[in-house]
């Protein structure tokens, strides 16, 4: 399946976390491709400038980039991020939860607990943080989408999986809660979705015998992350998505 390019994006604002690889590289010059400008959010500064370049070099809608540390970022850090985006911009249209690490695998017994820490503060307190203090320049926009970015270990237990798994589970729950209290809005809709078994760093930390090659690779995920971000996936509210069902709905249509 190739990735779609088209205007649909047109005017619109997207925030991408973990926008310098793997799935969130590629989705935010997927956006970029379709009309967007989108605000990189990272960790490695060089990798958000890779990005940067590669959107400017198409003669996409300038990106702009955000460096931030979901590890060690306060809420004030959330909130100045949050006003500097009401602006600069009429609204946020669109918010992609991406970034997580895998963290330590092993038995919850022997889990260091520092480590349980820092995995749930990147993971979910700042998810958390960051729609706090994006929810009101989402609020702005008439077909604004938020994405959060869950795991098939986030929807079912898996022994060893430890805080990565718990921290999935929670991010599903927060996307339920959030859902649920914007149930009476038309103009913001919010889903977790689960991408699957995909050929990034990520995936080579967890499974490091398996060949990559036998992986989808981020691009394929594409025109289910582009479909979640238009307006067409306005019906979808408060559901926990699985990226492969919903590609093959896609290209059956
Ligand atoms: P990658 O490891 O390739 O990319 C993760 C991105 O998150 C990187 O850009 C990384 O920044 C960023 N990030 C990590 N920690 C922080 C932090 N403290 N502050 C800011 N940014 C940070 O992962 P994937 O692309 O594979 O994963 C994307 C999402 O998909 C994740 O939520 C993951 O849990 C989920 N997922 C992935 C699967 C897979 O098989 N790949 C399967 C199921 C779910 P930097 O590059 O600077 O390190």
């Amino acid at each position: 399946m190739t990735i779609p390019v088209n205007d649909s994006l047109q005017g619109r604002t997207i925030l991408v976390t973990g926008a310098g690889d793997g799935i969130g590289k590629a989705a935010a010059l997927t956006y970029a491709r379709s009309g967007a400008t989108v605000i990189l959010l990272g960790r490695t500064q060089s990798k958000l400038e890779a990005v940067y370049d590669a959107i400017a070099s198409e003669k996409l809608p300038e990106a702009v980039i955000h460096p931030l540390d979901l590890a060690i970022a306060g809420s004030e850090d959330y909130d100045v991020l949050g006003r500097s985006i009401i602006d600069q911009f009429p609204a946020l249209d669109g918010l992609l939860h991406n970034a997580s690490e895998l963290g330590a695998l092993g038995p919850i017994q022997y889990y260091a607990p520092e480590s349980w820490m820092k995995l749930m503060q990147i993971n979910v307190n700042a998810v958390f943080l960051l729609t706090r203090a994006l929810l009101p320049a989402l609020e702005k926009s008439d077909e604004a989408r938020i994405l959060m970015t869950s795991s098939s270990v986030g929807r079912k237990g898996r022994a060893y999986w430890g805080a990565y798994a718990v921290s999935k589970f929670a991010t599903e729950g927060l996307m339920q809660v959030l859902a649920d209290e914007l149930a009476d809005t038309t103009n913001i809709r919010v889903n977790s979705i689960n991408p699957g078994a995909t050929r990034t760093e990520m995936r080579r930390s967890a499974y490091p015998a398996e060949n990559p090659l036998s992986l989808p690779t981020p691009e394929s995920l594409m025109p289910a992350y582009l479909h979640l971000m238009q307006a067409a996936s306005h019906p979808l509210h408060g559901q926990a998505i699985d990226i492969r069902t919903l590609l093959t709905e896609l290209s059956a249509k």
